[in-house]
């Protein structure tokens, strides 16, 4: 693609990084047809060649974007699909971060909006804060109807209740079970940790148990990938400087062999941590160092190995496996994951379209919740094509988006490895195994609105906590191939 940036534009390192990328593309539109908003919406400005020219234009302008280039900035889901499909290795992740950064510098919002993302911006990343803003959910709830519509999707997607604070929150170490094989330190996330510390407490107990030592560092928070997909740039390399921080001291401390990962929308920002502080001189260094050692926890489990299934293992459960985007396309992770739950004995499936967004998208369901909506029910629609007992993916987002609407529990991937080799059944499952036992044969309400859609419909109802898939006894060690 034709550029003509001035030579004063192209002094700004993040406009010279992007016009390298503008140049790689040569328009040929294959990226198109698997963009989940071009798919939903036809139009050209909603794909990512559509988006890219409006970019260009926005960045070579140098001045505040109209409020129609905007919007279709916004519906970006930050997929990455479009990375995936394309040829010719256009890196449209940077391009759109620049292109969201630069909207919050030089664009101003309609007031709700501004507020809308300063209020996402401010309360995600703090478990505290957020934990706190789930309690007031609650009493917002009841004055619903006086609050502005934006707020609606919001309150739809916040849980009823939080569950209690876990003994993983705090910094702390948990030593390998038997002989140490590997240090780690875990990023133990934000609002995860708020809506499904039963994730931590997993990844903890499997990676233990394969021998690792796991630190959760003292100071580590949020990894920063909300504030940077909201182009909140300042707040997003703030929160990368002070993990940076935090694991920089653990290193030099006692050595860490990986920083481990169990969101991967979180993975792909800290594998990003190099070109995200390229700028910075204190950091830049800290930074790549710190990249290099970030890891998606499947990938760790892989190089630890997991036990052999025991022979005496139960039912083979069928897992629809929804891979992601970040992991996908972000980290390009697949098989490895579905290797993995195959190993210990899980039937895994692959989800049709596989490739397309959930709708999840970090705070995207709760920006643009029309769009996500429809990805949802797409995506939950392929599922049910799969017929599956539950499905597994490994990112809280997914999780949280999918599971708002199925009738089949939505696991992290962690939880079924960790069953698998001796830890407890995962939440969701159990909950919905006495559900199941104590509803079967009598459910045939009409779906509504309201009514889950139907995942796995057919299934007969869970038997007894002794479904496990499996429990090796046996601590050989398998390699799984990603
Ligand atoms: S596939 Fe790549 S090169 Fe082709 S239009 Fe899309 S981004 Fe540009
Ligand atoms: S990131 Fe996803 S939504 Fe955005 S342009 Fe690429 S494929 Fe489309």
């Amino acid at each position: 693609m034709r550029t003509d940036f001035t030579a004063e534009q192209l002094a700004d390192p993040d406009t010279a990084e992007s016009e390298k990328i503008l140049r790689t593309c040569t328009h040929c539109g294959f990226c198109t047809a698997t963009c989940p908003t071009y798919v939903l919406l036809g139009d050209e400005l909603d794909s990512p060649r559509g988006r890219i020219y409006l970019i260009k234009d926005m960045l070579a302008r140098g001045e505040s974007p109209s409020a129609d280039t905007v919007k279709h900035i916004d519906r970006c889901l930050s997929c990455l699909a479009c990375m995936t499909t394309c040829p010719s290795g256009v890196n449209y992740m940077h391009l759109v971060d620049h292109a969201r950064r630069w909207i919050e510098e030089n664009y101003r919002r309609p007031p709700a909006e501004r507020v809308l993302r300063r209020l996402l911006g401010t309360v995600l990343p703090r478990p505290g804060l957020f934990r706190l803003a789930l309690l007031s959910a609650n009493l917002a709830r009841a004055f619903a109807r006086l609050l502005p519509r934006r707020l609606a999707p919001l309150l739809a997607l916040t849980p009823a209740s939080a569950p209690p604070p876990s003994g993983t929150d705090r910094a702390r170490v948990f030593p390998a079970e038997g002989e140490q094989r590997m240090r780690v330190a875990l990023l133990p996330g934000c609002a995860q940790r708020v809506l499904a510390p039963e994730i931590n407490e997993a990844t903890i107990r499997l990676l233990t148990r394969l021998g690792c030592e796991v630190v959760i560092a003292p100071g580590v928070g949020c990894c920063g990938s909300l504030n940077h997909h909201l182009g909140q740039e300042a707040a997003a390399l703030a929160f990368a400087r002070n993990n940076i921080d935090a694991w920089e001291r653990e290193r030099l401390a006692g050595s860490i062999d990986a920083i481990v990962i169990n969101a991967s929308g979180c993975g792909t920002t800290v594998k990003d941590y190099a070109f995200m502080l390229r700028e910075d001189s204190a950091y830049a260094e800290k930074a790549a160092r710190i990249a290099a050692l970030a890891r998606d926890v499947t990938e760790i489990v892989e190089a630890l190995g997991l036990p052999k299934p025991s022979q005496s293992a139960g039912r083979r459960l069928r897992v629809a496996y929804h891979s992601a985007c970040s992991m996908q396309h972000g980290q390009r992770l697949h098989r490895l994951p579905q290797a993995l739950l195959n190993a210990v004995g899980f039937e895994t499936v692959e989800v049709p379209e596989g490739h397309i967004c959930c709708g999840s998208a970090g705070t995207y369901n709760l920006l643009q919740p029309e769009i996500a909506d429809k990805l949802r029910e797409r995506k939950l629609a392929n599922i049910a094509k799969t017929d599956p007992d539950l499905v597994a993916t490994g990112n809280i987002g997914c999780i949280t988006q999918l599971a708002s609407r199925s009738s089949v529990p939505v696991v992290h991937t962690v939880e079924l490895l960790d069953w698998a080799i001796g830890g407890p059944e995962p939440v969701a499952w159990r909950r919905y195994a006495a559900q199941r036992r104590a509803t079967a044969g009598i459910s045939n309400d009409k779906p509504s609105a309201e009514t889950p859609i139907a995942v796995g419909v057919n299934q007969p109802a869970p038997p007894e906590a002794s479904c496990s898939p499996a429990a090796p006894r046996s601590t050989q060690a398998i390699v799984i191939g990603s």
